[in-house]
């Protein structure tokens, strides 16, 4: 679903199913605690679905607070997310991901209720995408390359069932698949752990997409 809010700022109502955990099931304490629905995404009219997606963070990717929260460390959104009309709302500060999951998830705060996604490129809306799945599903990090993993293949499938209200080809959900698969790699190889490709193979997130 996509509404122009301005002459320069597209919002589009992503669809985010929960997805089943394909991971052991000890690497998460609280796998779909809240049910994903949906995610609201902002963008500039003029954006960049062809630019790489890449382990780095994405400039320019913030989630926007509906209203101020004071339990959540926050900077001011018109830092990271220049032209979206933007004056005085706040945004998770960027680095703190990893504090919004434990925090929405001990507080039962659904994260729709709180927060909206900022992104002006591929990447920042895969990781974007990726960040949305790890809100819903609470891992105490043990074992991280599962963890992301499972982020991973969320995003993916998210972005495969959206791409038509995304705007973007099969090639460049291809890209961005490989370029997560990559990552996915690594991540397993820090860790001294086996990688199997077809974990994050188009078949089967294609299959989990639901066509
Ligand atoms: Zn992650």
């Amino acid at each position: 679903m996509l509404h122009r809010l301005s002459e320069a700022v597209v919002r589009t109502i992503l669809a985010t199913p929960p997805v089943g955990c394909v991971v052991p099931g000890s690497v998460f304490d609280a796998f779909g605690w809240c049910p994903s629905d949906v995610l609201e995404w902002r963008r500039p009219d003029l954006w960049t679905p062809d630019g790489d997606v890449t382990a780095a963070n994405p400039g320019g990717m913030v989630f926007v607070m509906r209203e101020a929260c004071e339990f959540l460390p926050r900077e001011l959104a018109l830092l990271h997310a220049p032209g979206l009309g933007l004056s005085g709302e706040w945004a998770l500060a960027p680095y703190a991901i990893d504090d919004a999951t434990d925090e929405l998830y001990a507080r039962r705060v659904a994260p729709g209720s709180l927060l909206w996604l900022a992104a002006g490129d591929l990447a920042g809306l895969v990781w974007g995408l990726h960040d949305w799945a790890h809100f819903h599903n609470h891992g105490p990090f043990e074992q991280r390359a599962w963890t992301e993993l499972q982020c991973d293949l969320t995003a993916l499938v998210w972005l495969r069932q959206n791409r038509r209200d995304v705007g973007i080809d099969d090639a460049t959900w291809e890209r961005a698949r490989c370029a997560l698969s990559g990552v996915a790699l690594r991540r397993f190889v820090e860790e001294g752990a086996p990688y199997q490709e077809d974990w994050l193979s188009a078949e089967r997130l294609v299959d989990l997409a639901g066509e």
